[in-house]
């Protein structure tokens, strides 16, 4: 079509002329798109298919790895041929933990959860650290589990290796199922002995910390858990002061003389001269008494314009240097020298030095269950103990540290452990409207009297 336009004139073609020039412009437009496509690839963030598979190196001289069944290019124009992720990711300085920690691994290792919506129980016990095992055991044997129902409690225990010992589900107060790990398998019994469930409303003062007065108060670790992820966006625990005080309505499920769940109906803290406010809705999330949402939204990514992943994370990767099988928890972006490494979340700065084969190194808390890492960076633009805004610049890209090539390697930590940032679940920041909005607000009218000191 290309040679006719371009064929000797003649009275024919001239005529012709609009219609092969629609013709050719049809075919620039397809050649575009065509040659288009793989350009815009380089520019595009691959999810790994399966986080799960290994990774081999194929030739490290050449650079490239396979993941799961697509071999990667580590990069795509030639001036940075040589780049290879780093061969390392372990940073010296871990970060340090804190009483509010210790509260989730208390020697019982018992959870309680209100399951809320859009749960599932396969993502509640995978951000726990669950044994994955048990977790696909216990998910494909009983079906019924697929039936959780919003507002409805669930507790666990693991052993200190995170195998799941127990789960509970409390249909109704005298319907509780029991799933017991029995040898290698769980086996399933009821509760049917009548529970019986009182509300109380637990005050305190704060004398020395909010862990150490919650439990003088008569409040167990598990709903000091509760109420310290249902206000972890809004409030540092850490901060709060001598004269403070706290009010909490629970509603507790007494089996006999156990108490087999608590339900956080609302909390109240007073810092100094401001309330804080966790309530709960009828989707079994928490919000203040504006219908405001308590969660806080996450980027997916730590960079301003997507850009390609050289390596995913996989927890059973091939060192391309020393070829053995260590974790590579984080996700690795092929991103050139000073890029600007933008926080995914609000959080606090926790850890900003070099560090070992991490290179220069930042790590962000935010809330009490998220932590972001930022490694190989070549410059800081942070300190430890400041506060950051999503989308703050806290340092410029680089390849400090044991790295082979500019890279940024990026770690998103759930509940102390490294999950998949390109697929984990993050909370989402929404808060109520319309109906659901109104009936909130009906429910606030009657709790916050019973906050009172
Ligand atoms: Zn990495």
């Amino acid at each position: 079509m290309v040679q006719q336009i371009k064929s000797p004139d003649n009275e024919k073609n001239k005529l012709k002329i609009p219609y092969f020039s629609i013709l050719g412009v049809l075919v620039v437009v397809i050649l575009v798109t065509i040659l288009w496509r793989p350009l815009n690839l380089d520019r595009t963030v691959y999810v790994p298919l399966n986080s799960q598979a290994q990774t081999t190196v194929t030739d490290t001289s050449t650079s490239s790895v396979v993941i799961g069944d697509g071999r990667i290019d580590m990069v795509g124009d030639k001036s940075k041929s040589e780049n290879v992720t780093e061969s390392s990711d372990v940073p010296e300085d871990a970060i340090a933990k804190d009483e509010l920690d210790d509260i989730s691994e208390e020697k019982d290792n018992t959870v309680q959860y209100t399951i809320a919506r859009g749960d599932t129980l396969h993502d509640i016990l995978f951000r726990y650290n669950v044994n994955k095992n048990d977790i696909l055991q216990l998910t494909s044997k009983f079906k019924q589990l697929a039936n959780l129902r919003i507002g409805q409690q669930v507790s666990w225990t693991t052993d200190d290796n995170h195998n799941l010992l127990t789960f509970n589900w409390t249909i109704s107060s005298n319907n509780v199922r029991i799933f017991e790990k029995s040898g290698n398998k769980f086996i399933e019994s009821s509760e049917t002995i009548e529970g019986t469930s009182e509300n109380v409303v637990i005050t305190g003062d704060l004398k020395t910390s909010f862990v150490a007065d919650a439990r003088k108060a008569g409040l167990t670790s598990n709903e000091i858990g509760i109420i310290t992820r249902a206000l972890q966006w809004r409030l540092d625990f850490r901060r709060l002061k001598v004269g403070d005080k706290f009010a909490v309505y629970l509603s507790r499920e007494m089996h006999g003389k156990r108490l087999s769940n608590s339900k956080l109906l609302g909390v109240r803290i007073k810092n100094g001269t401001k309330d804080y406010y966790a309530i709960l809705a009828d989707d079994g999330k928490y919000y203040d008494i504006n219908a405001s949402s308590l969660s806080q939204s996450f980027f997916r990514y730590p960079l301003a314009k997507q850009a390609r992943v050289s390596s995913g994370f996989n927890p059973r990767r091939v060192n391309p240097v020393t070829g053995i099988v260590t974790a590579h928890n984080g996700v690795d972006f092929a991103v050139s020298r000073g890029t600007p490494v933008l926080s995914v979340g609000n959080g606090e700065v926790v850890i900003a030095k070099y560090s070992g084969s991490a290179g220069n190194y930042v790590a962000i808390r935010h809330g009490r269950q998220y932590m972001t890492a930022y490694m190989h960076l070549d410059k800081i633009l942070v300190k430890p103990g400041q506060q950051v805004k999503q989308g703050d610049k806290i340092g410029l890209s680089g390849n400090t540290g044991r790295s082979t090539g500019p890279h940024l390697h990026f770690e998103l930590h759930i509940n102390n452990k490294p999950v998949n940032p390109l697929t984990a679940s993050l909370p989402i920041n929404e808060g109520l409207t319309g109906k659901s909005k109104k009936a909130f607000i009906e429910k606030v009218k009657n709790i916050k009297p019973k906050l009172s000191f």
